[in-house]
């Protein structure tokens, strides 16, 4: 009598000690009650397509993949979906039981879903919106506000020529902003999204300046250490709704646990529990 094979899925990336992912995806088994295993592994670059082609012979059903491999990653997938191919990387990746490696970029599907529930009324049609960032993370959000049907996206870089390929990449409903003149795009912003890592503990402050946000602006920060930044905090004190970056990592987290796993993991407030621990 042979023993059902217990799923196994990990995070691959490197540095690996800060990823939250065990956490989230430990609860999600813990709490549905399913035998499987989800696990940090820190892997150089030189051996990314090694350790992944190896994966589905121990037992791997799938992987996510962060810094600094989500884009090589597209270059080992078999499959790749057009969202991934769009944004220019994966952070998803499902072994098929054909043997085809599939790659998948989840991380606009976790800010559209982080922006609903905690902003329930933002409609996506209702106005421009402002963001500060052209880095990985920025190309995911543009596409996902795209699809979402937002009418014009004004986005603003310290470095305007990675501004510029966005904008070359995604068309025309993208308005370029000069960094020096970034708060200028805040006046008419319906949502402000901030992409660049500053406002992230050890890294720099947000320095543009604030006084134009609306006062019924939506905000949202992708940095979520701290959690309140102070752009956050900023917006608040403003009266605008904000939302911090926690929820996204953990709704992009849910369509790769679903589809190793088979159960559709909730978000609720014992995830970001355990996120935080
Ligand atoms: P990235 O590709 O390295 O891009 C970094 C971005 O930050 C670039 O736009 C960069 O501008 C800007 N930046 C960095 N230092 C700056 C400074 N001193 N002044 C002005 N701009 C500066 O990184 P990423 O993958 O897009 O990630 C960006 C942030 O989002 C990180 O904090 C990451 O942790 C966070 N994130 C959160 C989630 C989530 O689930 N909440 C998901 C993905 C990413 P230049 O182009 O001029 O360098």
């Amino acid at each position: 009598m042979s023993l059902p094979k217990v799923p196994l899925a990990g995070v691959i990336g490197s540095p690996i000690a800060q990823s939250k992912s065990p956490q989230v995806h430990g609860h999600w088994l813990k709490t549905y009650g399913i035998a499987g295993h989800y696990i940090p592994m820190d892997v150089a670059s030189q051996d990314l397509e090694d350790v992944i082609r190896m994966l589905p012979r121990m037992g791997f059903v799938g992987a996510n993949i962060t810094i600094p491999h989500k884009e090589a990653v597209l270059g080992i997938a078999d499959l790749v979906t057009d969202r991934a191919i769009l944004i220019g990387a994966a952070n998803t990746l499902i072994f098929r039981k054909d043997g085809k490696i599939h790659a998948d970029n989840t991380d606009g599907y976790g800010f559209i879903e982080n922006l609903k529930a905690g902003a329930p009324d933002w409609d996506p049609r209702s106005g421009p919106a402002a963001v500060f960032g052209a880095g990985g993370a920025a190309r995911a959000v543009i596409a996902s506000l795209l699809d979402a049907g937002v009418p014009e996206i004004m986005l603003s870089n310290r470095t305007r020529v990675r501004a510029d390929k966005l904008k070359s990449d995604f068309g025309s409903r993208l308005r370029i902003y000069d960094w020096v003149q970034a708060g200028n795009m805040l006046d008419h912003a319906h949502l402000v999204v901030n992409t660049t890592s500053l406002g992230m503990l050890g890294k720099g402050e947000m320095r543009v300046p604030l006084d134009g946000l609306r006062a019924n602006a939506i905000v949202t920060d992708l940095v979520y250490t701290p959690l309140k930044t102070r752009l956050l905090e900023t917006a608040e004190q403003m009266g605008c709704v904000t939302v911090d970056g926690l929820g996204m990592l953990l709704h992009q987290a849910v369509p790769g646990f679903e589809r190793w796993f088979g159960k559709r993991p909730e978000v609720d407030r014992t995830t970001r529990a355990a996120a935080l621990r």
